[in-house]
């Protein structure tokens, strides 16, 4: 394992450091007025994150912090405030995942692999955020390749999870929900192959939302499984998440599968009327479902039904197959999409080589990780001739009852609730030996994403032992607005 450079040595920072105040804010809106009122200054904000992301290192959420940067941007941007020349996300200090390119900054997927690659371009969504005056103040730990549920298979080590150190961060957007919940940031980017944003929100008791298949760009995303991977806003407040996604989302010509449906003003939030929300049966009666979390869950449905809303549980017969279904089709995605690292085009190339098929070879056999291999091997094999029909084939029709089933159900309700995850943040080590088991606890969140739909993690609560839980809304295709609207409703009652 290596050690990730903090770089945080010979920068002003240590200036900063010697009066650094603490501050604890959870909406943007909040840092506005405070600037604008005086009583804050952008510098001071970015002095006390960046002490914060010092002082918490031990975490190992950040691979990289762009210290400097981020001062020199605070000063413009505080100006910018003061004379009403900012954009929206002006005052946001935000990191990134990993796997989202920065132009000239590092970008690894948490690999060695790509351990010392750096972007030449920038993902349309940093574009986007910068050009609203969002502050990026550094890159955050992952799974190899967006490929895990517990930050374990990060090339970096694990993200420890703040509300217990030897508990997993989730993942694969470990460091992105770890970087929020411990406030060394207002706000993160995560991407969502599987679960990868509203996994590690509920392990960590923040906000995460993945929006519709095709509403965020992926220009500039490293690809993972590309039916399946979406950009989305890990938060402290359901507020953050609906500026950010309007920020996010949108046509872009370089992403030919991004939708040119128009992006409503999800900040604006709609009005509440009382829901009709759908609970699958399967999932509270599920084998590996936690005691802790099916009680919390059972407590959130008879909240909900006091507030006004209907409450009703469907059956969904195709859960036991949610989960060998993606498996089968996101290895085969990611076979196909990480044959770009042989050790020519991208990335590391292993010096023992000596001749062609030997740098393939070795480069591929030194480069990746234990996990990405064994998904690399699993989707080579789906794939292949005598194969393809009984497993790649076969997992396509599956997803398409799983699609057909949800949008059934979805013509009736408003939103399917689940829990985020069967059970909370587990420990560090505990279910690295047996990857099926790891696969197994993606069961609730594969949901939306074999179907594209909208999903969000809210937190509903923590377990005795005071882990984060969290509760999934599962909306209609482009509706975030509503998700977005209702769960701020939601919290705050
Ligand atoms: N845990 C899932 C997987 O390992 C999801 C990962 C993700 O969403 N990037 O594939």
């Amino acid at each position: 394992m290596r050690h990730p450079d903090k770089n945080l040595s010979g920068c002003p920072l240590h200036f900063y450091m010697l009066a650094v105040k603490t501050y604890s804010y959870n909406r943007l809106e909040d840092i506005q007025s405070a600037i604008k009122a005086g009583m804050l200054s952008l510098q001071e904000l970015v002095a006390f994150y960046l002490s914060q992301i010092q002082n918490l290192s031990d975490l190992n959420a950040f691979l990289e912090v762009f210290s400097e940067e981020s001062i020199q941007k605070a000063e413009i941007i505080q100006e910018k405030i003061i004379n009403g020349t900012a954009g929206k996300l002006a005052g946001m200090v935000i990191g990134i995942k990993d796997n989202i390119s920065y132009k000239g900054h590092k970008i690894s997927a948490a690999s060695k692999m790509l351990e010392n690659y750096t972007a030449v371009y920038s993902a349309t969504v940093v574009d986007r955020l910068l050009a609203e005056d969002a502050i990026i103040i550094g890159r955050l730990n992952c799974d190899e390749f967006a490929m895990g549920a517990s930050n374990e298979t990060s090339y970096f080590g694990p993200v420890k999870n703040f509300a217990n150190r030897n508990k997993v961060s989730g993942g694969s957007s470990g460091g992105s929900a770890v970087a929020v919940q411990a406030n060394m940031c207002l706000a993160s980017l995560g991407t969502d192959t599987g679960g990868s944003i509203r996994q590690p929100a509920a392990f960590c008791g923040v906000i995460g939302i993945k929006p519709t298949y095709s509403r965020v760009s992926r220009y500039g995303v490293i690809a993972y499984a590309s039916s399946f991977d979406q950009v989305g806003p890990i938060t402290r407040s359901v507020e953050d998440a609906a500026l950010l996604l309007e920020v996010l989302a949108g046509r872009d010509e370089n992403d030919n599968i991004s939708s040119g449906k128009a992006v409503p003003e999800y900040s604006r939030f709609s009005k509440n009327t009382p829901k009709k929300i759908a609970y699958i049966e399967e999932t509270l009666n599920s084998e590996g479902l936690d005691p802790e979390i099916k009680r919390n869950i059972e407590g959130q449905i008879e909240k909900l039904k006091v507030l006004g809303h209907i409450v009703e549980p469907v059956s969904f017969k195709y859960l036991d197959y949610v989960v060998a279904a993606y498996y089968i089709l996101t290895t085969a995605e990611s076979s196909s999409n990480l044959s770009r690292y042989d050790g020519v085009h991208f990335g590391y190339r292993s010096e023992k080589a000596t001749d062609l098929e030997s740098t393939y070879k070795l480069s591929r056999s030194e480069g990746f990780g234990e996990e990405v291999k064994r998904r690399i091997m699993l989707g080579t094999f789906v794939l292949s001739a005598g194969y393809y029909d009984a497993y790649y084939a076969r997992a396509q029709k599956v997803r398409r009852l799983i699609k057909e089933k949800m949008e059934e159900i979805l013509d009736n309700y408003d939103f399917v609730l689940t829990p985020t995850t069967p059970g909370p943040a587990f420990d560090i080590g505990a279910k690295k030996t047996d990857p099926l088991e790891a696969y197994l606890a993606d069961i609730f969140t594969v949901i939306a994403s074999l179907t594209g739909l909208p999903a969000i993690s809210v937190p509903c609560g923590t377990t005795e032992e005071g882990l984060p839980i969290g509760i999934q809304f599962i909306g209609k295709s482009f509706e975030e607005d509503k998700l977005l609207s209702f769960s701020k409703d939601y919290l705050e009652k």
